[in-house]
């Protein structure tokens, strides 16, 4: 298949997924994920009306992003990958969501950026739902009070929660605690669910799924 066959698809399969979980098909935005893909890989999905769209790397996406941002005005960009605070201002500069806020100092570096650059970012708390060692993410435990660091001390625009559960697990119960985390907390976005488990996400009420290898081929 193209990869605007494999978008269609992708598309289908969320419409899908919307109307068995008894929900409205719009109210989840399809984030495609185009790392490793270079912009003539990217231009034929945004022909096809695709305007959200994820890279893990801040460098990577400075070379590709203005140029396609500039082509296309209303793109919108969300970086998915860790964030060093030596890239901050990097970010802020060319992303507008950013979804992997995931410890205090990184935090601060990005409150006082966005405000620095008078650019409105809405953020995610990335959550390590798996408690796994080698991978980012505030513990559970902790999205009570980090939420508040950020919300109320830092002003920041928090608009939801982010995890990638662990590879080898069911992905449900940590789609399910992240939707438990962010009621409790008073937060209506969940960025969850990628190529293999999206339409699982999107059953336990995913708001956005970041799609990549099903969009644009394997990596
Ligand atoms: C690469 C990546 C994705 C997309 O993964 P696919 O399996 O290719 O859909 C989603 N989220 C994050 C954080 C990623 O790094």
């Amino acid at each position: 298949m193209s990869v605007e066959e494999q978008l269609q698809d992708v598309r289908g399969k969320i419409t899908k997924a919307a109307q068995e979980a008894g929900r409205e098909p719009d109210s989840i935005s399809l984030v495609a994920v185009s790392k490793t893909f270079d912009a003539e890989h990217i231009r034929p999905t945004i022909a096809k009306g695709q305007s959200v769209f994820g890279e893990n790397r801040v460098q990577e996406a400075q070379g590709k992003w203005p140029d396609l941002k500039a082509e296309t005005p209303d793109l919108e960009l969300h970086l998915i990958g860790p964030l060093q605070s030596n890239k901050a201002a990097d970010a802020v500069a060319l992303f507008d969501v950013i979804e992997t806020v995931d410890r205090e100092k990184i935090a601060r570096a990005l409150a006082e950026e966005a405000k620095r650059q008078g650019r409105s970012i809405r953020f995610y708390i990335q959550v390590n739902t798996g408690l796994e060692p080698q991978k980012a993410g505030i513990a559970p435990d902790d999205v009570g009070s980090f939420v508040a660091l950020c919300r109320d001390e830092l002003a920041m625009h928090v608009e939801g929660l982010m995890c990638i559960p662990p590879v080898d697990e069911n992905p449900g119960p940590h789609f399910a605690l992240l939707a438990k985390l962010a009621e409790e907390n008073g937060l209506s976005k969940l960025s969850m669910g990628m190529s293999g488990d999206f339409e699982t996400a999107i059953g336990f009420g995913a708001t956005s799924v970041r799609v990549g290898s099903a969009i644009f081929g394997t990596r």
